[in-house]
């Protein structure tokens, strides 16, 4: 194992044999867990999908049943695909059913602390040929691999959100993470019809280093009283050609993962430019956040969401 942090520069790595991938373990059936289950399943792998119920994951099928709907109705799948799809997808109730899986990936809630019990948890009962990954928005992979029993066969492998229709994954070395690894990564990931980019294992890695600053200004400017929730999404729509505005955004995201980067950011360079706003932690104390409950900077009771400030 190397002993030191490499410095390689990542496009010339010779890509080494990959090993093959035939089964993946996805641990969280939340919005991130089910779009990653669905684009593997929709790949031709077989997927076993982990949740703390077995509602949720029903749950989670569920979402991937309706997003499969709208790819038919789009002409981008046919309903023969989508039942093949669904049909590779089976319900990991311990994590001892990942015993035959070739890469497991994690995509639980953003806290480190229970990222770390899971990878703790999870190792035993691993293949000793498999891979890990964490789909973290934020945390270092270089700590989480830490927390499993294998930091070389793991690697930050970012999705995006919504997943089935955005093209980028992020791939994150640790600072143990082998080169096979990361080419075993890359093979995988394009297979899945994404496109790549690498970053270094810095907090909140390249793509939310950006956004959520830029979310959490936005956040700062309501709470100011500079604009309201429709003016601030709207100015940024028309204004910066956003194709949501910021606080549509966040709360697509998930106003627990947006503070929780934000705290990543704050407590990891140690900058007062990324102290999260106020507002943004009483939404969340509120239980107000976002989609995902319904409530957040809009209120999506209703037939259309209306702004809560
Ligand atoms: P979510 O709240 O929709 O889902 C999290 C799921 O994890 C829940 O279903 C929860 O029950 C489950 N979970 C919690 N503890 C668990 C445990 N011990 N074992 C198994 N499952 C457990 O959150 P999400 O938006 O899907 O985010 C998941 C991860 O993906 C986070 O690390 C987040 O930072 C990352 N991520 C989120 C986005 C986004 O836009 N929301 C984008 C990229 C990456």
């Amino acid at each position: 194992m190397p002993q030191g942090q490499k410095i390689l520069d990542k496009s010339k790595v010779a890509i080494q044999p990959a090993r093959t991938i035939t089964k993946v373990g996805v641990i969280g059936a939340g919005q991130m867990g089910s779009g990653i289950a669905h684009v593997c399943a929709a790949a031709g792998y077989a997927v076993a999908l982990h949740d703390l119920k077995k509602e949720l994951y029903e749950k989670g099928v569920e979402t991937i049943a309706g997003n499969m709907s709208r790819q038919i109705a789009k002409g981008t799948l046919t309903e023969a695909d989508k039942e093949k799809a669904l049909g590779r997808i089976t319900f990991a109730e311990k994590l001892e059913d990942f015993g035959d899986c070739d890469i497991v990936i994690e995509a639980a809630t953003e806290d480190e602390d229970l990222k770390h019990k899971i990878f703790a948890a999870v190792c035993p009962h691993l293949k000793p040929t498999a891979m890990l990954a964490s789909n973290t928005s934020s945390i270092s992979i270089t700590r989480l691999a830490a927390a499993s029993d294998r930091p070389e066969d793991f690697i930050g492998m970012h999705f995006m959100n919504p997943v089935p229709r955005m093209e980028l994954v992020e791939l994150i070395r640790g600072i143990a993470t082998e080169d096979e690894t990361f080419a075993t990564a890359k093979t995988f990931v394009e297979s899945l019809g994404k496109t790549t980019a690498v970053s270094e294992d810095f907090p909140a890695f390249i793509v939310n280093r950006l956004l959520l600053p830029m979310i959490n200004e936005a956040v700062y400017t309501l709470y100011e009283g500079v604009g309201t929730v429709e003016m601030i999404d709207k100015a940024m729509k028309l204004g910066a050609h956003h194709p949501m505005g910021p606080l549509e955004l966040a709360d697509f995201i998930g106003l627990d993962t947006c503070l929780s980067i934000m705290q990543v950011l704050y407590e990891g360079l140690s900058d007062s430019k990324y102290r999260p706003c106020p507002l943004l932690v009483k939404y969340v104390e509120a239980g107000w956040l976002g989609r995902k409950t319904r409530r957040g900077f809009y209120d999506y009771r209703g037939e259309k969401p209306v702004p809560t400030r």
